[in-house]
């Protein structure tokens, strides 16, 4: 291995961190990609990887040696395993920061303490489950951490189904279903200098996953200025350095909620690699490589489905128009429900 040339040590093997692999080629910046799983799509394109448990002192030990600085495209990295790096080699975004956003707790806590409006919820451990506002439901009980796409979320039609349903350790929170309009994301980039962000995107979910997203939003400007301006006083708030995402809810009375906020890239923004000037991916590895950010500008309309499970065989034979992008992450396993791949159609 030679590590004369810049190293940049990537944590996660996924889809997401095979877009970073690319984009950093661009740049021509080398990759070191750190992941638990053999099938991992990143794998095939950075210029060296480990496939080890995460905890792996020995192997995170090599990893530190070769790299010039570590970033993540998943945040369920554990803690321990960030700060353990953080110790040795800079870590971008900081693991500080990670520590709030992997707790959906803490996250909505913060959000809440700078005056940023989220769903109502209450902790499950710190309340008499018995005083629990009537009002609340339906709601949704997720877990504190590890939950994504679904996963970890209990569906709660009313109290007494929820009064009958027993709660392991009580690290949950209950939140009230909202009858949104619409979902919008936000993706934003902080550098050392300067923030740039892309405009709303809409999003579709079916079964908690992301179905769809699409450019441009359906939603006035001013609700598409206050996303990004809220966007911008959590990332900055954060001291952020990289790309993140904000989730919102859009409620009947246009009013934005903060559903959660992804310390990363995002599935929603895969289709900046072919709508925009500039990447979601790319712009990341600016900002923590303290290279200037590119201001992002639409140049197509653009709508990007997810491919899962199955799915994948049929996009594999289909005929692909001009106007489409097909990307097949190159998963060896097929699951029921896993992202396998995405198109992008552009108008
Ligand atoms: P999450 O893992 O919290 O991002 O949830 C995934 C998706 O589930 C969201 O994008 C929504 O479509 C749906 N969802 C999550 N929480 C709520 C909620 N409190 N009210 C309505 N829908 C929700």
């Amino acid at each position: 291995m030679n590590k004369k040339t810049f190293t940049l040590g990537i944590f996660g093997g996924g889809q997401l961190g095979k877009f970073l692999v690319q984009s950093a080629k661009k740049l021509n910046i080398r990759t070191f990609v750190f992941t638990d799983s053999i099938d991992s799509p990143a794998i095939y394109h950075c210029d060296d990887f480990i496939i080890s448990n995460y905890k792996n002192k020995k192997k995170l030990d090599f990893f530190i040696k070769n790299i010039d600085l570590a970033t993540f495209e998943f945040e369920n990295i554990p803690f321990e395993t960030l700060d353990y790096i953080k110790k040795k080699i800079r870590v971008s975004p900081d693991p500080s920061i990670i520590k709030i956003l992997q707790d959906r707790l803490k996250e909505k806590t913060f959000l809440n303490s700078i005056g940023i409006k989220t769903t109502e919820f209450y902790y499950l451990k710190k309340v008499n489950k018995k005083k629990i506002n009537n009002n609340i439901f339906p709601a949704l009980v997720k877990t504190l951490r590890l939950g994504y796409d679904g996963k970890g979320q209990i569906f709660l039609k009313d109290k007494k189904n929820f009064l009958k349903y027993s709660f392991k350790n009580n690290e949950y929170i209950i939140e009230k279903l909202v009858n949104f309009k619409k979902e919008i994301s936000i993706v934003i980039t902080r550098g050392k200098n300067k923030t740039v962000s892309f405009d709303a995107f809409e999003n579709l979910h079916k079964h908690q996953i992301l179905k769809n997203s699409k450019i441009p939003a359906n939603i006035n400007k001013k609700l598409n200025d206050e996303a990004k301006k809220i966007s911008k006083k959590i990332i900055d708030k954060l001291n952020y350095i990289g790309t993140m995402c904000v989730e919102f809810f859009i409620t009947k009375k246009n009013k934005l909620l903060v559903n959660e906020i992804a310390p990363r890239v995002h599935n929603s923004g895969h289709l900046t690699m072919n709508a925009h000037n500039v990447s979601q991916f790319e712009n990341h590895i600016r900002a923590i490589c303290n290279l200037k950010l590119k201001k992002p500008k639409r140049i197509h309309k653009a709508i990007m489905h997810n491919i899962l499970g199955q799915d994948i065989e049929k996009y594999r034979s289909k005929e692909i128009a001009k106007n489409e992008f097909f990307y097949d992450y190159g998963k060896k396993e097929i699951k029921h429900k896993r992202k396998m791949g995405h198109i992008t159609k552009i108008f």
